[in-house]
């Protein structure tokens, strides 16, 4: 009897010819059961190589929907993605790719509520969410849990990596704070490849650990790209470490996390703060309608529009950077009001005009914060 189908022999061959990896290690790939927090520019890369390589359970966690400021560094997604949840398209190319895995698409963030049930039962959580505030919870339900987790940012030309395994120094022993030039993609920027090299070398540190390769757990590794450089820095265990130190009251405790992390409500706020130079809430709406005339741009798709509307031009997001004059010509003097679902494109459509010399605002909350608002 044979331990893999003709297919899977044939699909993994490479992976089964490899020394120190072999039949073996692919049977372990098979078995395991990961998460992945985060379906961006981190989670794009891991997904799609532990999918290739036959990891046979992936999770993947994403509340986020796909935006066309992503498109640059998250490989996952196409233009025909934007709007949509990212754990959700991801998982589409991911059995696309390889229809022989369980992908479980999850459309929620990490939180207090859902942590432990979620890491649990994996062997490994892979940190691709770029939050402080999530890595703690990760830290914190590892601990307790047992389980080991694979951290990684990315930032401008630089971001960091660190496998964290029970027994060893922790998130914690490395970060007792929050780290005070902590930078995200959002505010700070980054380069495409970036997200993409940590991604890829947190798939690779995946594959070693659920092949059963030894593995060097007390490192952090940091690259820079410009100019090009690699570093180790050993972590240690630190005794007064408020995680997993000896006194710590969290230690290996769920029942006590503390009350800095995330809980599921605060997390989607935090994911969606109101920005008063590019956004208008409802209420400022009306009071603008009522003073002059706004200019209203649904920027969903044509049957978006179709089913239910404001009213105004309809122009999807992504064709708005080949129609700039149109809106120009059309809104006249008037301010531009961007729609959408959810105020995730119509932040981008009002930031493309802004960029093009249009006075132009996103409508927050989108359609359905309206709808909701009124039931
Ligand atoms: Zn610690």
């Amino acid at each position: 009897m044979s331990l893999f189908s003709q297919q899977e022999y044939l699909r993994y061959s490479r992976h089964i010819q490899l020394a120190q990896f072999g039949a073996a290690g692919q049977m372990r790939l098979k078995q395991a059961r990961v998460l992945i927090v985060g379906c961006g520019g981190l989670g794009a890369p891991v997904a799609l190589y532990l999918a290739g390589a036959g990891v046979g359970h992936i999770s993947l966690l994403d509340a986020d929907q796909v935006s066309i400021t992503n498109l640059h560094r998250q490989i996952g997604f196409s233009e025909s993605d934007i709007g949509r949840n990212k754990a959700q398209a991801l998982a589409k190319r991911l059995r696309a790719l390889n229809s022989d895995v369980d992908i479980q698409a999850i459309t929620a963030m990490l939180c207090n509520e859902n942590a432990q049930a979620l890491i649990e039962d994996k062997q490994l959580i892979i940190d691709c969410s770029d939050r402080f505030e999530v890595r703690c919870l990760i830290n914190q339900h590892c601990l307790a849990s047992k389980t080991s987790w694979i951290y990684a940012s990315a930032a401008q030309y630089s971001g960091q990596l660190a496998l964290f395994v029970p027994g060893g120094p922790c998130y914690r022993c490395l970060f007792p704070e929050a780290p005070q030039n902590a930078m995200d993609c959002n505010a700070a920027g980054v380069l495409g490849t970036v997200p993409g090299i940590l991604g890829t070398l947190q798939a690779d540190q995946s594959l070693h650990y659920l092949a059963g390769q030894h593995q060097t757990a007390s490192h952090v590794t940091m690259v820079e790209t410009a100019p090009l450089q690699v570093q180790q820095l050993a972590i240690a265990r630190r005794p007064d470490c408020n995680a997993c130190g000896a006194t710590s009251p969290h230690r290996h405790s769920t029942a006590k996390i503390q009350s800095e992390l995330p809980m599921c409500n605060a997390s989607t706020a935090l994911a969606s703060e109101f920005n008063p130079q590019l956004e208008l809430t409802q209420e400022q709406l009306r009071a603008h309608r009522e003073r002059e005339p706004v200019f209203m741009l649904d920027v969903r798709s044509e049957e978006e529009h179709s089913a239910f509307n404001l009213g105004g031009l309809n122009i999807p997001l992504h064709q708005i950077g080949g129609k700039l004059d149109q809106v120009k010509q059309q809104a006249s003097a008037s301010i531009v009001v961007c729609y959408c679902q959810s105020g995730a494109r119509s932040l981008d459509a009002a930031i493309a005009l802004r960029a093009a010399g249009v006075e132009a605002l996103s409508l927050a909350g989108g359609i359905q914060q309206l709808l909701e608002s009124q039931h």
